[in-house]
């Protein structure tokens, strides 16, 4: 499911910078971009400083066919250079190019494990940061500190030619989506896809298959996707957070999420299997 399949991830950058690197600079977790005609384009630049703009931290991420990419974080309140705009990483997608997104995705996690990890956990110093691996590590107690990843299981459950659709209470008016949810510590990813069905909605399922996965940048979840049958019970809501679920057919379906997302990736998983092919009429 990873689409940056041509990127080379790395930590050690090259020794001098002599061509154009990719350099995905964010303020919060809006990333910096030049607005064209032709759609969003990244800067490519040989150093930062170019811009005009200070970096607070600097990250280098790997290459992308051979060209580095770097991480930089800007201060709060600066304006982007003219012709230039800070966008967040949502309304992005689909308008750059696929693989620099799926990259972005990546920088934008990276920045924020820099400025969120900045003291030990366990003696409150300042941590160093290691130039072998993306790490930061306590000078007093080596207690090392890695980029926070939190697993998250999504399942599609099917039922014959149905398949099974929520309604979160923090969704846009009128969106479904299949569910999902974190793993809780000790659990299996198949022992989360469980749970956190019969949480939310109360019925026992079979037939759990892996899918695929997919980097979720918002803030920093890992999304692992599932597909699953019906097994037993009826559908009740158990948890405050669903407002609504049912059995939906493909050929009636209530708003679905963006193609950006796994659970997207589900939905014309089943779509398809229907015989009816992906419904690009939908919401992109
Ligand atoms: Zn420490």
């Amino acid at each position: 499911m990873i689409r940056n399949g041509k990127f080379i991830s790395g930590v050690v950058p090259p020794p001098e910078r002599s061509g154009p690197a990719w350099w995905f600079a964010f303020q919060e977790n809006r990333l910096l971009l030049y607005e064209e005609s032709s759609g969003l384009k990244l800067p490519c630049l040989v150093d930062f400083g170019e811009l005009g703009l200070t970096a607070l931290s600097e990250h280098y991420l790997g290459r992308l066919d051979n060209r580095p990419c770097y991480a930089v974080e800007v201060t709060e309140g600066t304006n982007p250079p003219a012709g230039m705009t800070f966008e967040g990483l949502r309304q992005v997608y689909g308008r750059l190019d696929e693989d620099l997104f799926w990259i972005a995705a990546r920088a934008v996690q990276i920045v924020d494990w820099g400025r969120t990890h900045q003291f030990c956990g366990r003696c409150g110093v300042p941590l160093n940061t290691k130039t072998t691996e993306r790490a930061k590590e306590c000078p007093q107690c080596g207690l090392l500190h890695f980029p926070r990843l939190a697993p998250a299981i999504i399942v599609l459950v099917e039922q014959g030619d149905k398949l099974l659709l929520a309604r979160s209470r923090h969704f846009i008016p009128g969106m479904y989506s299949i569910l999902a949810g974190f793993v809780e510590p000790g659990e299996s990813l198949e022992e989360a896809v469980r749970r956190e069905v019969k949480e939310e909605v109360g019925i026992e399922l079979k037939d759990i298959t892996y899918f695929g996965s997919q980097p979720w940048p918002f803030p920093h979840s890992l999304m692992v996707g599932f597909t699953a049958t019906y097994g037993s019970g009826e559908i009740s809501l158990n948890d405050d957070e669903i407002e609504n679920a049912g059995w939906f057919e493909v050929d009636n379906l209530p708003r679905i999420p963006g193609k950006i997302s796994i659970s997207r990736k589900l939905i014309d998983w089943f779509i398809e299997k229907q015989g009816k092919g992906p419904d690009n009429t939908l919401e992109k």
